[in-house]
């Protein structure tokens, strides 16, 4: 049996209940399944529960960038950036087909005060240039000397024409001159899930849709966690030496759960992102980012997948569970992107808009959530409790590792860090397995941009080919133009535990970003493909269906009561 295949979900509660483990890791976003890989790689015995699916909170709605983050150069938060470009490297070696290089086209125009968030301007704006080349300098000095270049190239300054070639739709008037620097980017969701399915070939035992609800504690420590199995809906005790809190913005809640006043403050902050086809805002392979906007931060738009990204922005909370973007985060960010780009962009070119909360920790005395550090902080409760919050996708292991060493530190061994040099599933061959993918895919008669996406499972692709050579069927495209294929469906029941078609359209692929019917007009093939792996009976298949139908209506509902142009709705089948 595959360790993330559906059936055993059922098998790893069961298993949770009955064993005694070293530790239990509450949280499947980016850093909790950062922690399990790091704990079991070490040879603790590791459980970890998430309370609806890997990567469904923060760590699916990010920009999607592994950086150093240039924006923080300017407050000299030095220590942040070394300790980003540092994991970006260790990323590039360590998933080499989940992560890649991206340039970025940074230009500057007449007029410009505060370009990337400075601090400080010059009389006239004089001098600005060289100032941006300089700490351009630095960010790729850090990164080289520190890191390693692992293939990420060293920023140029641009003259007017060059900017204007790259950079086809940006507004030309004013505009002096540029930067091309180099960061890399990543699928967030599926590099959360690389770290879930590698934890579980390394031991650990791992379960979605399961919530701890409550503690169990002994002699005022926690010893165990009553966990909610919300598929099967039936309590479980799972009991652990030691607990790790990874829960992001709801860190301070879980804390609450243990009985002891928080030691974790955190500031949930709003970023939201729309998605436009990269054809209407004229973007080709490299990223533009916009200096300067009206609140002294800066914007990017990225090439993703088959789409552009844009984002983000920076805002206050509102209901962690389901973050939404308001009319006002849509507005701001269509107005500055209509200020420095040259199309004509209107409500209608987005093709869809997404929401998520920042875990910073909280600063006392109120600082702005855009000047608060993305650093992170571990934890310990006097009840035992272990939470670690803030940093950053592109930080996640480095997260990990200090909070694994405290662990270590408790059973009095020296830490070790292997997952510094560890592989994520996919990895291992793949510069070898590449070609065979291409060929492979090639004979079965594939798409050139569906074999390009298929890198994204690293070797494991070569699995899905084989899928599809025992039924050809399994190459059809699910929706025209977009590259993902009916395996994939198949292959996310059978290697990464999708229990519901959410998990299948908005993590294990990315369609509900990338297609304007947000995945309703592939529900229902997508919903029996899943329910010959999971044996639904017509009436689980209907639920699955209504209750997808009804998430993306109701979300759809808060969008089009905003300001985004309407989608055909396709009608429901049966
Ligand atoms: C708009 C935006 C853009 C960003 N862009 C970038 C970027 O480009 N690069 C970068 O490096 N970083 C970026 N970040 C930051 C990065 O996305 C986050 O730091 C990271 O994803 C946080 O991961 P996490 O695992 O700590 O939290 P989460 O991903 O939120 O995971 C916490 C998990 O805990 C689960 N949970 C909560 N309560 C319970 C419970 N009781 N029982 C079980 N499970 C529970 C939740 O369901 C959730 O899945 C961005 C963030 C935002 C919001």
């Amino acid at each position: 049996m595959q360790p993330l295949s559906t059936s055993v979900r059922t098998h790893n509660l069961s298993l949770m209940e009955s064993e005694q483990y070293d530790v239990l890791v509450i949280g499947g976003g980016v850093t909790g399944a950062g922690v399990a890989l790091d704990a079991v790689a070490r040879g603790y015995k590791v459980a970890l529960v998430e309370k609806v699916d890997f990567a469904s909170g923060t760590s699916s709605k990010s920009t999607k960038l592994v950086h150093g983050g240039i924006r923080y150069l300017p407050n000299f938060d030095f220590a942040l950036v070394h300790e980003a470009l540092v994991e970006r490297g260790t990323l590039l070696r360590n998933a080499p087909y989940l992560v890649k290089p991206v340039g970025f086209v940074l230009p500057l125009y007449e007029g410009d005060r505060h370009p990337v968030g400075l601090p400080f301007s010059t009389p006239g704006g004089i001098g600005l240039g060289l100032i941006m080349d300089i700490g351009l300098w630095m960010y790729d000095l850090m990164a080289g000397m520190f890191a390693g270049s692992r293939g990420v190239k060293r920023h140029r300054r641009l003259s007017r024409n060059k900017v204007m070639e790259l950079a086809p739709s940006l507004v030309t008037e004013k505009l002096k001159e540029g930067f091309i620097y180099y960061d890399a980017q990543t699928n967030d969701a599926r590099l959360t899930l690389a770290l879930i399915r590698t934890a579980a070939q390394f031991g650990a035992t791992i379960a979605n849709y399961a919530e701890v609800t409550s503690f169990v504690t002994e002699n005022g420590k926690v010893t165990g966690a009553h966990v909610l199995d919300q598929l099967g809906n039936q309590e479980i005790t799972v009991r652990a030496r030691h607990i790790v809190n990874a829960t992001g913005v709801f860190s301070e809640h879980i804390e609450e759960l243990a009985g002891y006043e928080p030691q974790v403050q955190v500031k949930p902050s709003k970023g939201v992102h729309l998605v436009f086809s990269c054809e209407d805002v004229k973007l080709g392979n490299d990223a533009v980012v916009l200096p300067e906007t009206d609140d002294r931060r800066i914007l990017f738009l990225v090439p993703w997948e088959s789409r552009a990204i844009f984002g983000t922005t920076d805002t206050g909370s509102g209901d962690l569970d389901h973050p939404t973007a308001t009319q006002e985060d849509i507005s701001y960010l269509l107005n500055h992107l209509k200020r420095y780009l040259s199309v004509q962009l209107t409500e209608d070119n987005i093709i869809s808009v997404y929401a998520g909360y920042r875990p910073l920790l909280s600063a006392r005395g109120g600082d702005s959530t855009a000047k608060l550090s993305r650093t992170h902080a571990v934890l310990q409760s006097p009840s035992g409790l272990v939470t670690i919050v803030g940093g950053k996708l592109t930080t996640y292991r480095r997260m990990a590792q200090d909070t694994v060493d405290v662990l270590s530190r408790r059973d009095g061994s020296t830490p070790i860090h292997p997952t510094l040099n560890l592989p994520l599933q996919g990895s291992a061959g793949w510069l070898a397995k590449q070609r065979d993918v291409e060929i492979k895919g090639l004979a079965l008669g594939l798409n050139p941009q569906t074999i390009q996406h298929l890198r994204h499972y690293g070797s494991e692709a070569l699995g899905l080919l084989k899928l599809i050579e025992e039924d050809a069927e399994l190459g059809r495209r699910l929706i025209d133009d977009l590259p993902y294929i009916r395996a994939e469906v198949i292959y996310a029941c059978r290697h990464e535990m999708a229990m519901t078609p959410y998990d299948v359209l908005a993590r294990r692929t990315s369609i509900m970003l990338e297609d304007r019917q947000r995945g309703l007009g592939v529900l229902d093939d997508v919903v029996s493909l899943m329910a010959n792996e999971h044996n639904w009976s017509s009436e689980q298949q209907q639920l699955m269906s209504e209750t997808f139908r009804s998430a993306v209506m109701q979300q759809l509902a808060v969008e089009q009561e905003q300001v985004i142009g309407s989608i055909s709705i396709p009608p429901k089948k049966g």
